[in-house]
């Protein structure tokens, strides 16, 4: 009898306690089923008292989804980088969920033209994206959404029954699984029992890189529109899937804030975002704010954060008939910390992220109409917009690469933008396009404002403060030869057929077996992975410093400078088995390789001639670490890692100085202030000793000032001018429209130069985002990337820096000893899109050790 008894009081005890931490969260006029699991059952800890992890998340998410499987389906979309899953919860009311197919369909039909005038949207549901802590280290989105998953499929009554048969909800706890996992593990590890609020203490700290990031430390909310990453990808396949109404996008910002929703700033919207999207935004703002101060929380609209790049996961949706929705909570980091708002304690943030995400789901209910009515005018207003529009389409294809033409192709194909072959081949602003390798965009389609948002260049402003980059026009970023099609070359005659697939680009060796050699055009995309493949099997490769011709596959040829020579007599394995190396690659990554059938060139040097250099199997080490630009960094390893199959070494700074360099002969520095504490001696040594040193951006500064390099740097004229009256109230818009925020350029290139190899026009697309500017050197031949006076293709720039950028080198060669360092100003990495800088930086790592020496010495 007692011993019941003291059961019955631990579980009265027990509940109590239970219910007033969820009560603290959860609004008090709802009942909850009983038979639905609370997130402490499943996780082992109250939503507040510890970070979840990623693990635990899914469990919940998982057992609500088995727990109340009338509400809630669990769709696995994917897996990210370090393999853990991506899960989505569709969550609606039984009935629908019945005919959720039906739904999504007749829903999706809205964006399209053609079939959407008769659909009736008076009873349709409407559908919502809710998307937590894309940035892993802003993390009450993801335990937020511990209790909006459970709030919707627990409640009970006629509001909640109400709400789930009118909308239908994709619900994403977590958009950054790695980065989540990582930063949990980092505040969990350094709680205290007695918490600690102290801001300068280790748990508010995190090591570097931080949580913020994926798996290759890429900011996962600049890549919605790229959408180079794996998360992305499986992302915007349901994001098309069900072409939602509103997606919300839950971050937090710096600890002495509030919190943020959108509206942002309305002079920072992206111009081809119509009024109407900025309008129901402030409509359903106006739920935030009668939600929140319910709660008395403040909060800030119309500040700070704007609606521009559509990279961003708040933007996109704005381009796509949709709403997004950025919020930003100011962020305890770890548990309890010390602000100028007080102690701002984990749980309050997370209450703030909960309370918007019911604010959302009423908004969604009451505008319901209005917004599908919204989406179906969005998408039938293109076709009047796009017919009043100057440019009717664009075609774009290089037949020298034609993998990097099949990564854009299927770019725009994630977006939902219609791709066709080009029907007859043609000309336009003098470059080629053949009907084999290129392909056409006509303007006039549903996505119609997505495409000029990836199409256009712009130079004309409304504002000059930009929260991220002003400009990413994709063809310039991807190095692809392209161009815009007025009303009089544009017509139906050249849209071949509708690109429905993936391409698959068959690799081969064209002349089977050879007793000579072997060529590889270095201009296709993945030819450093097959040549460093080659190499790691212990293949011996030379480089063309001249250009040849000669007969292959049945015709004269022209080959370029950088194409690559496999010379059969020497190498130390038999015909037989070099074949089988050079095919099993060719065939890997789709590439053609060239067999050699008579060693004699028609023009131009001979095989055995010693214009044909040596290539060294690259050995790589970048510096990482605190102070290193984790994204600048990140990229590199990317480029590296995913996409040619190289690996590298990642060296802190204390590594460098004390591990032995001779096993590496290239090293990598990008952008960041790590390297005060760097051995300068050791490195200098290093170089002279034959290394080659990459920089760029900022590192490049570090080199130049630091007497590593002999690069000059251009000295800046301040934009603000001090004999000017000015008011204090505009130093922001003065200060900020100094900023490089990032814009495109265009670089002329010396196609002869190692560093050019591959490049089949003689200039490519940079983008900045420093003020890194460099003076040409004296000798033309170690500026091998330079910019002319105008060199602005896209983008927002000051006076001061139009003028720092005019006729200032973008490469810089210098030797020291019998080593090599070169300077890249820019960044030719950016964001995994930027495939144009991507030739530019594999040759630095393989043939930035040919370059002649004397003539860069002449410096
Ligand atoms: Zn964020």
């Amino acid at each position: 009898m007692r011993k019941i008894f003291s059961a019955i009081a631990f579980f009265i005890f027990w509940q109590t306690c239970f219910a007033q931490e969820l009560s603290y969260y959860l609004p008090d006029s709802v009942q909850y089923n009983p038979a639905i699991p609370k997130p402490k059952e499943i996780i082992y800890h109250n939503v507040g008292e510890w970070h979840v992890t990623h693990d635990r998340l899914v469990n919940y998410m998982q057992a609500l989804a088995k727990a109340a499987p009338d509400r809630i389906k669990l769709e696995n979309i994917g897996f990210t980088y370090e393999g853990r899953p991506q899960i989505l919860l569709i969550i609606t009311s039984p009935k629908n969920h019945q005919n959720l197919e039906q739904i999504r369909q007749q829903h999706v039909q809205l964006t399209d033209p053609s079939k959407s005038a008769s659909l009736n949207t008076d009873a349709m549901p409407i559908v919502l994206y809710i998307g937590h802590s894309i940035h892993g280290n802003e993390p009450s989105g993801a335990n937020a959404s511990l209790l909006s998953a459970y709030y919707l499929a627990a409640a009970q009554g006629p509001q909640i029954d109400n709400l789930l048969e009118h909308v239908v909800i994709l619900f994403d706890p977590s958009f950054n699984p790695d980065g989540l996992q990582r930063f949990s593990t980092w505040v969990n590890q350094h709680k205290s029992k007695t918490l600690v609020t102290d801001a300068a203490s280790r748990e508010f700290s995190e090591v570097w890189p931080g949580g913020r990031f994926n798996h290759y430390w890429f900011d996962l909310n600049r890549d919605w529109l790229p959408a180079q990453h794996v998360e992305s990808q499986n992302r915007l396949k349901w994001f098309h899937l069900w072409k939602p109404n509103i997606l919300t996008d839950h971050h937090e910002q710096g600890s002495n804030a509030t919190f943020f929703f959108q509206p942002g700033v309305p002079s920072r919207v992206n111009p081809l975002t119509p009024t109407k999207n900025q309008e129901l935004t402030g409509k359903i703002a106006k739920f935030h704010a009668q939600f929140l101060d319910r709660i008395g929380s403040l909060y800030f609209t119309k500040e700070n954060y704007d609606d521009f790049y559509y990279g961003k996961g708040s933007t996109y949706p704005d381009v796509n008939g949709s709403i997004g929705i950025l919020f930003e909570q100011a962020s305890s980091r770890g548990h309890a910390q010390q602000t100028n708002n007080g102690i701002l304690r984990f749980p309050f943030t997370i209450k703030n992220q909960f309370t918007t995400t019911l604010s959302t789901l009423a908004a969604a209910g009451a505008l319901r109409k209005e917004l599908l009515d919204w989406q179906r005018e969005f998408y039938r207003s293109a076709s009047s917009e796009s017919a009043a529009y100057g440019i009717k389409g664009y075609v774009f294809g290089d037949a020298e690469d034609k993998a990097k033409t099949e990564i854009f192709v299927t770019m725009l194909r994630r977006h939902q933008i219609e791709v066709y072959s080009l029907k007859n081949t043609m000309k336009a602003e003098g470059l080629d396009f053949s009907s084999t390798s290129s392909y056409v965009v006509p303007a006039n389609q549903p996505q119609y404002r997505l495409i000029r948002g990836i199409f256009d260049k712009t130079l004309n402003y409304k504002d000059s403060i930009f929260y991220d980059i002003t400009a990413w026009t994709m063809p310039l970023a991807f190095g692809l030869p392209y161009s815009e099609l007025s009303a009089t070359q544009f017509n139906q005659n050249l849209v071949g057929d509708k690109i429905t697939a993936d391409k698959i680009i068959a690799g081969k060796v064209t002349g089977g077996k050879s007793e000579i050699g072997y060529l590889m055009e270095w201009s296709e995309f993945y030819m450093p992975a097959v040549l460093y493949e080659l190499q790691n099997a212990g293949i011996t490769t030379r480089v063309a410093t001249n250009g040849f011709e000669m007969n292959t596959a049945g015709s004269n040829k022209k080959y370029k400078y950088g194409t690559i020579l496999i010379p059969v007599s020497l190498q130390t394995m038999s015909g037989e088995e070099l074949y089988n190396k050079v095919k099993s690659a060719a065939e890997k990554y789709g590439v053609t390789i060239n067999s050699i059938s008579n060693g004699s060139v028609s023009s131009g040097s001979d095989l055995g001639s010693s214009k044909f250099l040596p290539v060294v199997k690259p050995s790589i080490a970048m510096i990482v670490g605190i102070g290193v630009n984790a994204t600048d960094a990140g990229e590199i390893w990317h480029l590296l890692d995913q996409r040619f199959n190289i690996p590298m070494t990642h060296l802190e700074v204390a590594s460098f100085n004390r591990v032995e360099l001779g096993k590496y002969n290239t090293l990598i520095m990008v952008g960041g202030t790590a390297y005060t504490d760097l051995n300068k001696d050791k490195l200098k040594t290093w170089i002279q000793g034959g290394g080659t040193l990459i920089l760029t951006e900022e590192a490049v500064t570090w080199a130049a000032q630091n007497g590593v390099s002999n690069v000059v740097l251009k000295r800046l004229k301040s934009g603000v001018d001090s004999s000017k009256l000015l008011t204090y109230s505009d130093r922001e818009q003065i200060e900020g429209a100094q900023a490089m925020s990032g814009a495109i350029f265009r670089a002329e290139a010396d196609l002869s130069n190692p560093l050019a190899y591959g490049y089949t026009q003689p200039y490519v697309s940079l983008f900045k985002a420093n003020k890194v500017y460099m003076e040409r050197t004296k000798s033309p031949f170690a500026t091998p990337f330079y910019y002319k006076d105008k060199p602005l293709q896209s983008g927002w720039l000051s006076k001061e820096n139009a003028e720092a950028m005019k006729n200032a080198a973008a490469v810089v060669v210098n030797a020291s000893g019998s080593g090599k360092i070169i300077s890249i100003a820019d960044n030719p990495n950016l964001r995994a899109f930027w495939l144009g800088g991507t030739k530019l930086m594999i040759n630095a790592i393989f043939f930035g050790r040919i370059i002649d020496a004397g003539s860069a010495r002449a410096e």
